[in-house]
């Protein structure tokens, strides 16, 4: 596919590249919900995971999962203490485990010093959500695409957003214009947890992201502009496959950037989320005391951050799968041409919130991250996505990774829908 990243050439070949790519070692940094699930799912597929290290701030972290998954499954994970915001002690635990791939799963807050460390020790990299800076919410790729050149030119790949969405919407985008559509025009993908946690208010996954993300204004792309209105202020009502009638508002969400610039023709592209009427109430309420903000105010005399201290007191993600039920249901809604006719093609995964927990003791939103992190690194690691540069997931084969999520829990469908979206 030619796209502006694919003319770099490598000019100056990490020195350790042979060493890289002869590897058979992963190094997955982040031991949350997510890290559980991808950890599980790699030791699950021991022939492209042998030897699989987890590094986290706590080694406890670590511990636990590892325990998991040699009671599960009976496999040794090697465990690391590691504070990745320290490029150093990251480029030092590189050096030491000699991965092939570094499988960013903490907090967006890392994503630039893992690269940073991933260039200086040597290592191949995948994350599943874009950078975003402590002090400002902003989802934007600009400060990881700037690391293309230095990238592409020691043969070294970063693959960015390999988790639901952003990631399997990218890929469901890619797949549709390749096996569906002569031209696409707008894109809306829409984002149902139909799932019931049992909790007054708890989020899905790091609470501190997901309400940064929830209370930022909504943006959507139209004609050419991209176009801004307050947080949850558009609301539609869709029968979700399987799920039934659920409130969906709109958002702004990562992929939209990359998407938008990597499908010259789309001329609309929209993000929905479902949101239950109890979620919304209580976050107005959080909201207008306060206790959403992310900037410091004192507290007895130590500068606090109000959401960091929500995160604290509202329920663990990884604790709530336990008691979760039903489904998600993410896919795309896609319309365009196809030998001069107009179509309209619905893909869509959906995914139990029990049969996540029997399987690997998460509930389906860290599932459906965990696996696609696991996809995309498995793609990486037996080289059939290999190639320097830093790649959004729209950029690379679909093929490959749709056959996978088949095959590893997250199986997809689709269907022609009779006419485009009312709203
Ligand atoms: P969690 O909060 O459950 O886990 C994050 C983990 O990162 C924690 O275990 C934490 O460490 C570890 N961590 C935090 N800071 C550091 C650090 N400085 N050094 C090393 N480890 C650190 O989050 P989730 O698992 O829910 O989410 C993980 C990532 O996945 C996030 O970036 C999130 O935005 C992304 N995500 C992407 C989605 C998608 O569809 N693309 C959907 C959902 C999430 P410890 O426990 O050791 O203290």
């Amino acid at each position: 596919m030619a796209t502006s990243n694919s003319t770099t050439q490598v000019t100056h070949p990490h020195p350790r590249l042979q060493e890289i790519n002869a590897s058979k070692r992963v190094l997955v940094i982040g031991a949350g919900g997510v890290g559980s699930v991808a950890v599980h799912k790699m030791a699950m597929l021991a022939e492209v995971f042998p030897e699989i290290t987890l590094a986290s701030r706590r080694l406890v972290s670590c511990e636990h999962i590892a325990n998991e998954v040699m009671k599960r499954l009976g496999t040794k994970i090697e465990i690391a203490e590691l504070d990745a915001d320290d490029i150093e002690a990251t480029s030092a635990l590189i050096l030491q485990v000699k991965p092939k791939l570094v499988v960013n799963l903490a907090l967006p807050y890392q994503d630039l010093n893992i690269m940073e460390a991933c260039l200086d020790a040597g290592a191949h990299y995948l994350d599943t959500a874009n950078y975003e800076p402590r002090d400002v919410a902003r989802f934007e790729y600009h400060w990881q695409w700037a690391y293309q050149e230095r990238f592409a030119q020691c043969g070294l790949m970063a693959l960015l957003g390999s988790g639901f969405d952003p990631g399997v919407t990218n890929v469901f985008m890619a797949w549709a214009k390749k096996h569906h559509f002569d031209e696409i025009k707008t894109l809306d993908i829409l984002d149902c947890n139909g799932g019931d946690h049992g909790q007054h208010f708890a989020t899905n996954f790091n609470p501190e992201i997901n309400i940064r993300e929830v209370t930022a204004p909504a943006r959507h792309f139209e004609q050419g502009a991209w176009h801004e209105s307050p947080a949850l202020n558009h609301k539609v009502t869709f029968d979700f496959p399987e799920v039934g009638e659920r409130n969906m508002y709109l958002m702004y969400h990562e992929e939209l950037e990359s998407l938008v610039k990597h499908t010259a023709t789309l001329e609309r592209a929209r993000f929905w989320m479902t949101f239950g009427d109890a979620y919304l109430k209580h976050l107005e309420v959080l909201e207008n005391v306060g206790m959403t903000s992310i900037e410091p105010v004192m507290y007895q005399g130590v500068e606090i951050i109000p959401l960091q201290f929500l995160k604290a007191v509202l329920p663990n993600p990884s604790d709530l799968g336990k008691t979760t039920q039903g489904k998600t249901c993410i896919g795309d809604i896609i319309t365009g041409q196809k030998d001069g006719q107009e179509k309209t093609l619905y893909v869509f995964n959906i995914c139990d919130h029990e049969a996540c927990f029997a399987e690997v003791g998460s509930q389906a939103v860290s599932y459906t991250t965990g696996v696609p992190a696991m996809i995309g690194a498995a793609l990486m690691m037996t080289d059939q996505w290999m190639k320097a540069g830093v790649w959004n997931m729209e950029q690379l084969d679909p093929d490959p990774f749709m056959a996978m999520l088949n095959e590893h829990g997250l199986p997809w469908q689709f269907k022609l829908l009779d006419q485009a979206l009312d709203f």
